[in-house]
């Protein structure tokens, strides 16, 4: 370390990493990923590195990479499972790392996450908070409780243009029934499709 004085050359010293979860949470169409795109890009800025984590399952995801709705892109790693974003994160050592479609890994992500930030590392975690009925959806809401930060974003109802909360599944065109099983990935899952939609306009066949 050399300080010239009289120059203002001073040598960078480098940021102190410090522990920190932020869960960027909401349904779908409400801009997650372009969020966290947005988030990583300003720590690129400022010389920090990032790692981009997608699911396997995330078939909106072409390899390397991630694309939101808007067309953003930004270079990721798929892993299959929470251990191998465990071995991405011990081999890559970035100062920040970003989980994406984190409803996809299974029990195991809080305690892989937990260990992540105690690093110390900033971890960003997006995901759906609920599942097309409505309720809870797998590890994220135990994730937003975990969290030192919370975004939850909203996206434009299809129906009545209201702030929409609440991820529509419709089969054939008719609202899903709420024992069908739980294959979500935003628009892109068989014959499904999904769209964001308010509570009032919300509907599942009970
Ligand atoms: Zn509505």
């Amino acid at each position: 370390m050399t300080i010239v004085t009289g120059s203002a050359t001073i040598p960078p010293m480098p940021i102190p990493r410090r522990p920190w979860l932020h869960v960027i949470a909401g349904c779908m169409s409400s801009g997650k990923t372009a969020e966290v795109v947005r988030l990583l890009t300003r720590r690129q800025i400022a010389g920090q590195s990032v790692l981009l984590i997608t699911p396997a399952r995330d078939t909106r995801v072409a390899p390397g990479e991630v694309v939101s709705r808007t067309g953003t892109r930004f270079p990721s790693v798929v892993a299959p499972d929470a251990e191998a974003i465990r071995k991405e994160v011990a081999r890559i050592n970035p100062d920040a790392v970003a989980i994406e479609e984190a409803q996809f890994f299974g029990p195991e992500l809080p305690a892989i996450i937990e260990q992540i930030v105690a690093a110390p590392r900033t971890v960003i975690v997006s995901g759906l908070d609920q599942d097309f009925a409505g309720r809870p959806f797998a590890t994220i809401p135990e994730l937003m409780a975990r969290a030192d930060e919370v975004t939850k974003l909203s996206a434009i109802c299809v129906v009545c243009g209201n702030e929409a909360t609440r991820t529509q599944r419709l089969r054939d065109g008719k609202p899903a029934r709420a024992d069908d099983e739980l294959i979500v990935i935003g628009g892109m899952a068989g014959d499904d499709t999904y769209e964001a939609r308010c509570r009032a306009c919300h509907e599942v066949i009970a």
